[in-house]
């Protein structure tokens, strides 16, 4: 592997109604954050795109609603067949475009896409059936059909943007909606290889349709239009509320962000709280919603774990070139990721955060987005790193004297995405877990561990997001119950 391999540069098209659409317009390039250079193009789509795709979403979809669940079926399969032939340009690309891993974890996130498609194939089956319910009048029959909401606004974020893809569009279609789907600029080009699997795979023109471009043009125009029957967003906090503005009631997934605290208590196997919290911190280079980004260690084996820890990160993790085999974290994916990270780092550190490793951006590599594995001891709770989304390779390490104050300080956070705790006692784990303000809980592994028949999201009420993805959790979001009253008069 080794060298990033030379592609040819893609220039990607919207696809609206089957039809690509390209010629004569406005363009921004796409820059890898693994070399620095111009890997291809996309469009940038504006509020007439979105329109036509709207309108084309719109009129395919009686025909698609209508189709049985089996035919719907065999587009998801087939999806899956054309995306397992494509793997290795899909890693590929997703490799020099987003920054990860490609033996370790582009691959895997192909495998996760699978996954969506496998999973929405799987519940459509039985998750689609209705009901007969027994009526209070003799002549009458009651029905509840599960039916499509109809179109369905798609937006993905740019850390798993080939993974949030198929995580909305697969239960999306496969409950009989159509889709108008947005990905984040910065990886345009996967998500546009990831539409050209979908047509390859025979979808019927219309049923997904792909708009590129700024998210305040084309996400905007997407959240605001009343032929859009529900929006589902995966992206931060702070876009989310603005799709929330802009959709009201039509808002019907958010997923957002986290900042996954991950608790080490008196008695938890140190060399597994290790290993867990270095794959939750740095899965993705730290990039992850439900990524470790506060590490609340036992005053009892703060010192020892911080060690263990600091040690374990010098010797085992390789920042570099993520076409080599022996890699283990690549570069950020963008400059204003990679800034946030610097201000967060710097913030923690005027305060009175030490650093054991790592702390500043790494030199000698094609551009400045490759940020070390960090490890900041002395974290206190003034520290933005403590309370926001850091979306970085960082993490921090903060005291706390009981299992009582990690409990209060999770449910203080502005976020409850996800979280975990390392316990010898597995039922004091579980408890501890049942007590968690967060969306998931994981007892001895790393936050970011999920399974797709899982469901996923925020705690109610938190800065996280609603709904659940994953899963026949999934389908359930794309459904609405519709009830039927059928009189049999003198029939009955
Ligand atoms: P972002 O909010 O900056 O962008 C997300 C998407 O929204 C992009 O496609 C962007 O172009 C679009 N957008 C921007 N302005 C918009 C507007 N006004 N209206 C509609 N759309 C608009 O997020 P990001 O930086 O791409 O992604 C990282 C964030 O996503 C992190 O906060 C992470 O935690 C979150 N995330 C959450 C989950 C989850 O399942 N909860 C999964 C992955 C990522």
């Amino acid at each position: 592997m080794g060298e990033p391999p030379a592609t040819a540069e893609i220039h990607a098209g919207l696809l609206i109604g089957g039809e690509w659409v390209s010629e004569g317009r406005d363009r921004r390039d796409s820059v890898s954050p693994v070399t620095g250079e111009v890997i291809g193009s996309f469009v940038l789509g504006t509020a007439e795109d979105v329109d036509r795709a709207i309108s084309a979403a719109r009129a395919a979809a009686p025909a698609w609603a209508t189709k049985t669940v089996y035919e719907r079926i065999e587009l998801l399969e087939a999806v899956v067949r054309v995306l397992e032939a494509r793997r290795k340009d899909l890693a590929t690309l997703m490799t020099l475009e987003q920054g990860k891993p490609y033996a370790a974890e582009a691959w895997f996130e192909v495998d996760e896409a699978i996954g969506h498609f496998n999973e929405a194939a799987l519940g459509a089956r039985t998750l689609l059936e209705g009901r007969v319910v027994p009526s209070a009048v003799a002549s009458c029959r009651n029905y509840v059909y599960r039916v499509p909401l109809g179109v369905v606004g798609a937006i993905q974020p740019w850390n798993f943007p080939l993974g949030m893809a198929a995580q909305h569009v697969a239960p999306a279609i496969a409950a009989g909606n159509t889709v108008v789907s947005i990905p984040a600029p910065t990886t345009s080009l996967v998500a546009h290889l990831f539409m050209q699997c979908l047509v390859e795979a025979g979808l019927p023109a219309g049923v997904v349709n792909f708009v590129t471009g700024e998210g305040a043009v084309v996400g905007d125009a997407l959240t605001a239009d009343e032929r859009v029957n529900a929006v589902i967003f995966t992206g931060s906090t702070a876009t989310g509320k603005l799709v929330a503005a802009n959709a009201k009631e039509r808002a019907r997934l958010l997923e957002l962000g986290g900042n996954g605290p991950m608790v080490v208590l008196e008695d938890a196997d140190l060399d597994r709280a290790v290993a867990g919290v270095m794959e939750g911190a740095l899965l993705n280079a730290g990039q992850a919603c439900s990524a470790a980004e506060l590490i609340l260690v036992h005053d009892d084996v703060y010192d020892e774990f911080a060690e263990r820890l600091a040690e374990a990160v010098r010797s085992s993790v390789v920042l570099g070139n993520p076409f080599e085999e022996t890699t283990t974290m690549g570069p950020l994916q963008n400059e204003p990721t990679a800034a946030k990270v610097d201000s967060h780092v710097a913030d923690a550190v005027a305060k009175g955060a030490t650093i054991l490793t790592g702390g500043a951006r790494a030199e000698r590599f094609p551009t400045e987005l490759y940020w070390p594995a960090t490890v900041l001891a002395g974290v206190t709770g003034e520290m933005a790193i403590s309370q926001a989304e850091t979306f970085g390779p960082v993490m921090p390490l903060q005291r706390i004297s009981s299992e009582e104050e990690a409990l209060r300080l999770i449910d203080e956070s502005s976020y409850g995405l996800s979280a975990a705790v390392f316990t010898e006692n597995v039922g004091r784990g579980l408890k501890f877990a049942e007590r968690a303000s967060a969306g998931s809980v994981n007892v001895n592994t790393s936050s970011v561990w999920t399974e797709l028949a899982l469901p996923f999201g925020g705690r109610s009420g938190k800065g996280s997001g609603v709904g659940r993805v994953q899963g026949h959790y999934a389908l359930e979001a794309f459904i609405e119950y519709k009830t039927i009253i059928v009189d049999l008069g003198g029939a009955q």
